[in-house]
């Protein structure tokens, strides 16, 4: 396991994910692509286009069009967060892994 978060923070009111890496790294996900990359095979069209090697290049490149409230977030073990969307989609595992290569280049204000 190569990066594990210190911290989560979900700030609902402006709709950011903040996670603090063990190595001091702050990630803000802007929940709205955060949703545009969900890494479930339904959204991915397939299993194929499934797993880290398929994550998004630029997550705030992505176009939010889909819900981007998070009723829920759950933790999977020790190794991923299970996100519910206000639209009831939930079957997205996000993996350590995964969410510290969608980690933006530059913090949305
Ligand atoms: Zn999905």
């Amino acid at each position: 396991m190569q990066f594990q978060p210190r911290n989560i923070t979900l700030d609902k009111g402006k709709g950011l994910l903040e996670i603090v890496w063990s190595d001091g790294l702050v990630s803000r996900y802007p929940l709205g692509h955060l949703r545009e990359a969900c890494p479930c095979v339904e959204c991915r069209g397939g299993h194929a286009r499934m797993g880290p090697e398929h994550a998004p290049d630029d997550l705030l490149a992505l176009i939010p069009s889909r819900s981007h409230a998070i009723t829920d977030l759950s933790p999977v073990g020790n190794y991923a967060l299970q996100p519910s969307w206000d639209d009831g989609h939930g079957a997205g595992i996000y993996t350590w892994e995964y969410l510290r290569l969608l980690s933006p280049q530059q913090p949305p204000d």
